[in-house]
């Protein structure tokens, strides 16, 4: 089987990139609308069974097994850069948006992470 090119690559890149896009003016447009996440109450933090961070050094947040048995799964605090990719005509405010939305989504990763480490850690050791 032929594998790729770099056109082919390319073109799945665009393709991605383009759906991106349109994911994104359908956010702002929904934002501007009053129905987006951000225009609504404020909702209670979701449940977690992430325990308490210890941090070891800078930029390391370390989560230890609530059971004690001295396991442990560190994260980087460092969020990384903003992935966010606005359409032409964004305003300042779709900008902000943009990055809340980002940080919220970064956020929620952050603690599906841990989460399914710890997770993980309890079907092999518990
Ligand atoms: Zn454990």
């Amino acid at each position: 089987m032929d594998e790729p090119g770099p056109d082919a690559e390319l073109d799945a890149l665009t393709r991605k990139a383009l759906r991106h896009l349109d994911m994104t003016a359908q956010l702002l447009a929904a934002q501007r609308a009053g129905a987006g996440p951000a225009r609504r109450a404020p909702e209670p933090p979701p449940a977690t069974t992430m325990p308490a961070p210890e941090f070891p050094h800078a930029g390391t947040a370390r989560y230890r097994c609530p059971r004690g048995c001295g396991w442990w799964h560190d994260e980087s605090t460092d969020p990384g850069p903003a992935a966010v990719i606005l359409p032409a005509g964004a305003t300042g405010d779709d900008v902000g948006t943009m990055l809340s939305m980002n940080a919220h989504a970064q956020g929620l990763a952050y603690q599906a992470r841990v989460e399914g480490a710890l997770a993980r850690h309890y079907a092999e050791r518990h």
